[in-house]
């Protein structure tokens, strides 16, 4: 039986074990894939458990994305220039690290913005583990600015770090801007938003999980351009109260669903072989979700 699993913390949102589980069934394997669970002091004991009990890999969630690193014997080139992994492969013992949300976010943009990204202005809220597959993927694409607003002069040094890598493996040419949390920058001239923080997160009890409902106040919202796409990777609910309110100024929108679906799928053939049908598992997750 191939044993899978999340681990993170809090981990009562997430919606990979629907995910998993409906394509361990989709590929006729037999296995089980669960939430572990794990606070930050319990994180070496988890992955013991993990090699002791032969599981085959496990994702990685907030806020373990950076601090995983310290216990893998090898990582792909991607998550060690970004110091971020969200797939672990577990082989004979020894624990490989890939990072599927690079790719899984390019893939949720819509084509069209993907295509202008070249012309476009991106900010980019917050800056943990998934800021940092944000910043890769805008970065392949050549976005032509791209602005960081963080809370934490921590966080923005270690954003910092990596980008001097990235430019070189990529090639990119983009003009980068860290600003801390304080402050309103001019929001004029964005025309890509993406919120990589957890507000607006809530508990399948509608509870909220982290401080505030959005990132960004209404009147931030008003600055934006018309053209631009607000996507927020929080995919619980699928409709934020930010999307809601860039829906209102008719601004165009995508939520964390395509992400969550695509990282998930790369990651599940890293484990197994198997490639997967994107589509099928999204649609099979939105019927999950109205479900429940
Ligand atoms: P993380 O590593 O813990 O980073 C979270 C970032 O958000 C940090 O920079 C943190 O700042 C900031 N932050 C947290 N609460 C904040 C608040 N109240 N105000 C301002 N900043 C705040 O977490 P992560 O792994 O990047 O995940 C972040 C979110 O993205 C989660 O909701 C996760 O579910 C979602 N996500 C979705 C997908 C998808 O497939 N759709 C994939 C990856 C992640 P500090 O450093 O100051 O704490």
């Amino acid at each position: 039986m191939l044993r899978l699993g999340i681990i993170g913390d809090p981990l009562s949102h997430t919606l990979s074990p629907f995910l998993h589980r409906f394509l361990l069934e989709q590929s006729g394997i037999v296995g089980e894939y669960q939430a572990y669970e794990t606070p930050a002091d319990r994180l070496a004991e988890r992955i013991a458990m993990f090699k002791d009990e032969g599981f085959r890999g496990f994702n990685i969630t907030i806020p373990h994305k950076v601090k995983i690193l310290e216990y893998l014997d090898s990582a792909s080139s991607e998550a060690t220039v970004i110091q971020a992994v969200n797939t672990v492969i577990l082989s004979e013992g020894l624990l490989h690290g890939e990072n599927t949300d690079i790719t899984g976010f390019l893939k949720g943009l819509p084509d069209t913005v993907r295509e202008s990204l070249p012309d476009r202005h991106g900010l980019i809220l917050g800056g943990g583990g998934a800021a940092r597959a944000v910043v890769a993927g805008l970065l392949r694409e050549n976005i032509r600015t791209l602005t960081l607003r963080v809370r934490s002069m921590e966080r923005a040094e270690g954003l910092a770090e990596i980008l001097p890598s990235l430019r070189e493996i990529y090639g990119s040419k983009t003009e980068v801007f860290l600003k801390v949390w304080e402050g309103l920058p001019d929001l004029h001239p964005f025309n890509l938003v993406v919120n990589t923080t957890p507000i607006g997160m809530r508990s399948p009890k509608n509870d909220p999980l982290e401080g505030g409902d959005s990132p960004l106040t209404e009147s931030e919202i008003q600055l934006l351009p018309p053209d631009t796409l607000v996507y927020d990777l929080v995919y619980r609910p699928l409709q934020t109260p930010l999307l809601s309110a860039a829906q209102t100024r008719g601004l165009a929108t995508e939520g964390g669903l395509k992400m969550l679906v695509y990282q998930g799928t790369e990651a599940f053939t890293h484990w197994t072989g198997h490639p997967v049908s994107p589509e099928l598992a999204e649609a099979a997750l939105k019927h999950i979700l109205e479900a429940l």
